[in-house]
């Protein structure tokens, strides 16, 4: 073993060998992920809404030297969640990651909250949350090699903000699922945690901004200033990079110590 702990921990965080399927990869966090498991030597599968698009970062991703799939799945759709899975495990085998990242925003009081809203957003989050780790566990337990379940939860996991209903309660959710597969999937080998980032300038925040701006009758800067960075220790957004180091560290670790935990990356927005 390397005396260099440097050379150690980077041997420590190799996904070489691993299969990893992130949902919402077509974007944002999930591709930024998708990406960095492919520097650390995992095979990779992006699941996004569209074929053609999945495909397209699969096809930017295996430039890397590692075999990359595009699967359509959008993960509200039970039967679409199974066959994406069954369709993986036929292509490459069967998955030791999964990153259930793929999310949407919806903004507005509760008072003019649609029912139809807050069911699409809890769909996304929660039916997602559930049918791709249902699939992935599954997959875990047959292959007899367990494996490394990560939620992409939010600072609003642990927090409330305005116009954010369903989603405030969606990300507080995905916590309780974690834990749980963490307690049930510890007899498998199975762990599974939750990163919780502050805002990210993903589209999905890029967006917004605007909205938040009209909704609260205040400037886009002062969006930014005083709603998304007001509690952080230094008005600086989270990156895409600081989000898939902590998926990195997830998937990577060596034991089951790691598991039923969420990791806040906010630049102290939330302090545990
Ligand atoms: P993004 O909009 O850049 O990417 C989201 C991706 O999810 C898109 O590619 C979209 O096509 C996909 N998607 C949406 N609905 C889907 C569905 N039903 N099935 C499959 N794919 C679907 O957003 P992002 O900022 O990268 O967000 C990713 C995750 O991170 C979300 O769960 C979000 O809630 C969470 N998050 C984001 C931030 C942030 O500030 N950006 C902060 C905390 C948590």
């Amino acid at each position: 073993m390397s005396q260099n702990p440097e050379v150690h921990a980077s041997h420590q965080l190799s996904l070489k060998g691993k299969l990893a399927l992130v949902t919402g990869a077509a974007s944002g966090l999930g591709k930024r992920i998708a990406e960095v498991y492919a520097d650390a030597g995992a095979d990779v599968v992006i699941a996004d809404l569209k074929q053609d698009i999945a495909q397209a970062t699969a096809d930017e991703i295996a430039k890397k030297g590692v075999r990359a799939m595009g699967v359509a799945m959008d993960v509200t759709d039970e039967a679409a969640v199974d066959a994406g899975f069954a369709q993986v495990e036929k292509t490459l085998g069967q998955i030791d990651i999964l990153v259930s990242n793929a999310g949407i925003q919806i903004v507005a009081p509760i008072q003019d909250f649609k029912f139809s809203d807050w069911k699409k957003l809890i769909a996304v989050h929660l039916d997602g949350g559930f049918l791709t780790s249902r699939a992935a566990v599954r997959q875990m337990i047959a292959s007899g090699r367990g494996g490394s379940i990560i939620f992409m939860g939010s600072v609003h996991s642990k927090e409330a903000s305005k116009l954010k209903s369903p989603y405030v309660a969606a990300k507080h959710g995905l916590e309780g699922l974690a834990k749980v597969i963490a307690k049930e999937g510890a007899a498998h080998n199975i762990r599974s945690n939750v990163i919780c980032p502050g805002f990210v300038r993903t589209p999905l925040v890029e967006k917004q901004i605007p909205e938040q701006a009209q909704e609260l009758g205040i400037s886009e800067e002062d969006v930014i200033r005083t709603v998304m960075l007001k509690d952080t220790v230094d008005a600086q957004f989270t990156t895409v990079d600081d989000v898939a180091q902590a998926a990195l560290t997830f998937a990577a670790w060596p034991s089951n110590a790691l598991t039923g935990q969420s990791l806040v990356v906010s630049h102290g927005w939330f302090m545990q």
